[in-house]
């Protein structure tokens, strides 16, 4: 068997010592998911995070801006609030 060179690679071409980080990283840090609670806001537009309103109609939950807004909506149509606040 012949010896291997010291691996200074990693398997996407960059300085290994990089990519161990990177995956140490997402193995750590886990992005929340969208439309959950506490999680991102289910807007795809939207940037906001911790999301506490469950939206009724969608069953998943909305960050304090959109469920306003989704609330201001449905009073306009004169319909009731889709968003309740769960925290
Ligand atoms: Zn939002």
């Amino acid at each position: 068997m012949k010896s291997e060179p010291i691996q200074t690679e990693g398997a996407a071409g960059l300085d290994i010592k990089t990519e161990v980080a990177v995956e140490e990283f997402w193995q750590t840090y886990r992005p929340p998911m969208r439309g959950e609670y506490h999680g991102r806001c289910n807007n795809a537009l939207c940037t906001g995070v911790d999301a506490r309103w469950y939206n009724v109609a969608s069953t998943l939950y909305y960050c304090d801006d959109c469920a306003q807004r989704i609330n201001e909506r449905c009073r306009q149509l004169g319909g009731r609030e889709i968003c309740e606040l769960y925290d």
